[in-house]
């Protein structure tokens, strides 16, 4: 009987340390009677350790080989309590930070985005290989595949964009024969590769896409993410209290959630998913039998209020010198350049004679694209502004998350509220 294909993917927390990972194999135990694609991700916080070991690199801080090394020991000391005595696994490990180590002896890559991937990939491909290898001890056969050999992007380092014919071909070539061998199948999230080989990666928190990329080639019959939480909340519970499971949810309020910084699901995995209309299950990996987040495209418009906040936000305000109108062609210009570096605008507005945009500040981008228009337009930045979205709201609600905030933009849409604020200490009367 042909087994059904569902897609797993585990994130960071959930391989956190070896106790986890036992916890993830006995989750697997459950399904031997499917046919699974695990996806995983770097293990704890690796991804961010291998950020500072390609800094330390490129500024020539002389501390590179040292944070290397302790991501290596990390690593090493898991696998020492996962496994008894000697095992390949630490070979294939080693190889793979060998790789990195010869990278360290050579003088930093003038392309800094293509060195980050070379270096930041590895935390992807050594979990996956610790993973695959504890599967096997625990009766769980499965094989390793190399994500790089099937999700092919353009040569943009750190977010690079698939090339969906050649990847769906490559799927089909490379994994459906993996298939027939009725064996799970675990490989990397975050990381892809070019034409030429190069290894680019998807982006941070990049692995949930990487998850909805193969349910997509491979017509998945459901993905499941599994996480620290018990499924997709009305809120972050980091930032807010009282928040609430939802038992069940659209494609579209995913996907306007996730978009606008609901930080549980990376926002580009929904697309695939509703293309094919795949459900997406969203888990606890600390309470496995629990029913989570089911994500279909069912339409239901009794929702309870939901916040998402995004950090680091830009608010940019650009303005004709002469006091002329922004016409169209200035709109244009200004959206060719965002195009051009790859902005994400979350909000904007404009006046006779000024535009404003509301914009994530990651790295130098928003710096960049300013310098560009400095020669046309007279432009103004505030920095370190959130963008708060609530979806379904309630007018008490909204008071309640502007205490001790300054709004500086606001838009209402039917639906949808979106302000972006600046934290402003609250007055006290003496
Ligand atoms: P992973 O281990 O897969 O990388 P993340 O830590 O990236 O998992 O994502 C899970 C976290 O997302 C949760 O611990 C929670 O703090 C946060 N989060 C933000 N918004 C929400 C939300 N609306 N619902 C649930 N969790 C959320
Ligand atoms: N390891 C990568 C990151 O931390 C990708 C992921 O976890 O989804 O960004
Ligand atoms: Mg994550």
């Amino acid at each position: 009987m042909k087994k059904i294909l569902k897609v797993f993917k585990f994130g960071g927390a959930s391989l956190r340390d070896a106790e986890r990972i036992r916890n993830v194999g006995n989750i697997l135990k459950d399904y031997v009677a499917d046919q699974l694609v695990i996806v995983v991700s770097a293990m704890g916080k690796v991804t961010d350790k291998m950020e500072k070991v390609v800094q330390a690199h490129a500024d020539q801080t002389g501390d590179a080989s040292a944070l290397l090394e302790e991501v290596k020991q990390q690593h090493y000391q898991l696998c020492g309590e996962l496994f008894e005595g000697p095992h390949e696994v630490y070979d294939l490990i080693n190889d793979l930070f060998v790789e990195v180590e010869w990278i360290l002896e050579e003088e930093p890559h003038e392309n800094y985005d293509y060195m980050y991937d070379q270096m930041v990939s590895i935390g992807e491909l050594v979990s996956s290989r610790i993973v695959h290898a504890y599967l096997n001890t625990i009766d769980l056969p499965s094989q390793w595949l190399d994500a790089r050999d099937v999700i092919l992007t353009d040569n943009i380092f750190r977010e690079g964009w698939v090339q969906w014919e050649e990847t769906e071909e490559r799927a089909e070539r490379t994994v459906k024969p993996m298939l027939e061998k009725n064996e799970f199948i675990v490989t990397q999230g975050f990381i892809a590769s070019t034409s030429e080989n190069f290894t680019t990666t998807l982006g941070r928190e990049g692995s949930d896409y990487t998850a909805a990329i193969f349910s997509f080639c491979l017509d998945a019959e459901s993905m499941t993410i599994w996480k620290d939480v018990p499924g997709v909340l009305t809120g972050d519970p980091r930032l807010f209290e009282n928040v609430t499971k939802l038992d069940r949810l659209s494609y579209k309020e995913a996907i306007e959630m996730t978009y606008y910084g609901a930080k549980v699901i990376h926002p580009k995995t929904i697309k695939p998913l509703q293309n094919k209309n795949i459900p997406l299950y969203v888990k606890s990996f600390i309470d496995p039998t629990g029913d989570g987040t089911y994500i279909s495209d069912e339409v239901d418009d009794t929702y309870p209020p939901m916040v998402a906040v995004e950090q680091d936000q830009a608010l940019v305000m650009i303005s004709t010198r002469d006091f002329s109108f922004v016409a169209e062609h200035h709109i244009s210009y200004i959206f060719q350049l965002i195009a051009e570096f790859r902005l994400q605008v979350n909000m904007m507005q404009n006046t006779a004679i000024s535009f404003v945009l509301c914009m994530n500040d990651i790295d130098d981008k928003v710096d960049r694209f300013a310098e560009k228009l400095q020669d046309q337009f007279k432009v103004l930045i505030d920095r370190e502004l959130e963008l708060i979205t609530v979806r379904h709201y309630q007018q008490p609600l909204l008071e309640t998350l502007k205490e001790g905030r300054m709004v500086l933009l606001e838009e209402r849409i039917r639906k949808t509220v979106q302000m972006v604020v600046k934290k402003v200490p609250i007055m006290k009367r003496k």
